[in-house]
């Protein structure tokens, strides 16, 4: 089987997400199960600098308005690059400190139809287009219109998936012509949104197959309340809408091996590791060193989304009673306002860590007992299962991945409300105190499977169901 997947970012290359976990990860898990993916990439500035060596297998062009734009095809591996100074050597991948690229609809629509191309000259055949989110929720309907009739690519199966499902890359009509494409597929049931023409929908109508990041995130858009002003179009293709979940990368997050903690640890020393692990964090931060004190933890972007908001009086209660808390978060200065109130309030047992750093988040991860992620939507979320390798207990809202990871292991509040989340908090806490039960929950924990693996199966499962459409 020959897959071909578009993505805007990849990890090692560039990423500003988990997309670019995904997209990196994912490719190599299938290529394990005998499946040959190429993965296509804008070869942005930050790429080229930091991967100068591609080698040139070809030229592409694509007509965009009156222009013919053209790009180099280099090789890395199984990565392709498209080369194409005009849109992607500049600083940022969408946007710079002044805001999104103005002209992100031609970047993204140019890669769309450069991965058709590209694939028309490497290869004979190509059996599954797997493209994601909305930078690539154009070649689904490119192909489908203008490469209907080509033998090399027409007859390939497509398989969208939505990572987010509201970023969706809605643009001025006129990009329809000025992307070649017919004025038909301008319809309410096809690429138009509320008069626009959008590149996400474009791909949730024309892929063969459309999944999400986790079953319960598939089911929760095509509601109201999750649809983002989509559900109706999911609704409508409901019988090719599936959830698969992300997997993490089980090398990078693996506490026998971790060297970025003072002790490691695994299924069977647990409980000696994580209290070294604790100790340390409790060092490093100038909390409290206490070993009875339940020490709560989050690493995490700080948005609305993740709903921090929502804990902040949970938590003071319990830190009141002499428990800790350790924030390593980015983001939203009016949601971390409130949490620097906490901190002064109590400096030695409130930390707040308000940078990006990988070193640290895995000390967190290791050294605290409970994880805390009450987001109010979550695709998928990868910090959950992190912590559960890590042996740290998550509590979250029963919602998109968190309502299919944390259980039976964690602790889920109904609903992203205060009252609910404060309920689930004070429950974890009391299960804290039954130390050989929440061993045993920890114990649980660390041996489920979140590898690639596991999720690279049932995706080589939807891209034969794609094909066999
Ligand atoms: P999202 O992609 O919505 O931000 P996920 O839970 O899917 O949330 O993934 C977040 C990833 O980013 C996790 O691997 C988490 O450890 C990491 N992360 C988030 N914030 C930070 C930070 N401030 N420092 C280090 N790692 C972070």
């Amino acid at each position: 089987m020959r897959v071909v997947f578009a993505a805007s970012e990849a990890v090692p290359f560039c990423k500003t997400g988990g997309l670019a976990d995904v997209a990196g990860s994912l490719p190599q898990a299938l290529g394990e199960r005998g499946v040959a993916v190429t993965l296509f990439l804008p070869y942005y500035r930050e790429v080229r600098e930091r991967f100068p060596d591609g080698e040139a297998v070809g030229m592409i062009s694509v007509p965009i308005g009156k222009q013919s734009v053209s790009a180099r095809l280099l090789r890395s591996g199984d990565t392709v690059f498209i080369d194409c100074p005009q849109y992607f050597d500049r600083v940022g991948l969408y946007g710079d400190e002044e805001g999104e690229h103005p002209d992100n609809d031609d970047r993204f629509g140019f890669f769309a139809r450069s991965v058709l191309e590209g694939a028309r000259v490497l290869f004979d055949s190509v059996d599954v287009f797997h493209v994601h989110d909305w930078q690539t929720g154009l070649l689904p309907l490119v192909l489908k219109t203008l490469y209907a009739e080509d033998p090399v690519i027409g007859n390939a199966a497509v398989v969208q998936t939505v990572h987010n499902l509201a970023f969706q890359g809605n643009f001025p009509k006129d990009r329809v012509s000025r992307f070649g494409l017919p004025w038909s597929v301008f319809t309410a049931e096809g690429a138009e949104f509320y008069d626009q023409l959008s590149f996400l929908k474009s791909g949730l109508v024309w892929a063969d197959r459309i999944n999400t990041v986790s079953p319960t995130y598939a089911r929760e858009i095509t509601t109201t309340n999750f649809g983002c002003g989509l559900d109706g179009v999911l609704i409508a293709r409901k019988g090719n809408l599936s959830g698969i979940l992300n997997g993490i990368d089980v090398d990078t997050w693996n506490p026998q091996t971790d060297e970025h903690l003072v002790r490691r640890y695994g299924r069977s020393d647990f409980v000696e590791g994580k209290a070294a692990c604790k100790a340390a964090l409790q060092r490093e931060t100038g909390l409290e060193a206490n070993a009875s004190a339940c020490l709560f933890a989050s690493v995490t972007r700080v948005s609305q989304q993740k709903g921090l908001d929502l804990v902040l009086d949970a938590l003071e209660k319990r830190v009141a009673k002499g428990d800790q808390f350790v924030l390593l978060g980015k983001g939203d200065v009016a949601l971390l306002s409130p949490y620097r109130k906490f901190r002064d309030r109590y400096p030695d047992r409130v930390h707040l860590h308000e940078t990006f750093d990988e070193s640290f988040a895995h000390q967190v991860y290791a050294g605290a007992d409970a994880f805390v992620m009450p987001s109010r939507f979550e695709p998928c979320g990868l910090g959950q299962m992190i912590a559960m390798r890590y042996g740290t207990l998550p509590i979250g809202v029963a919602t998109g991945g968190l309502a299919d990871t944390v259980r039976p292991h964690g602790f889920l509040a109904a609903r992203a409300e205060r009252r609910s989340v404060a309920g689930v908090i004070g429950a974890a806490r009391r299960a804290f105190e039954k130390k050989s039960a929440w061993q045993a929950r920890i114990r649980d924990a660390m041996g489920v499977d979140f590898s690639w693996k596991r999720s690279a199966k049932l995706y080589e499962a939807l891209y034969n169901t794609a094909i066999n459409r």
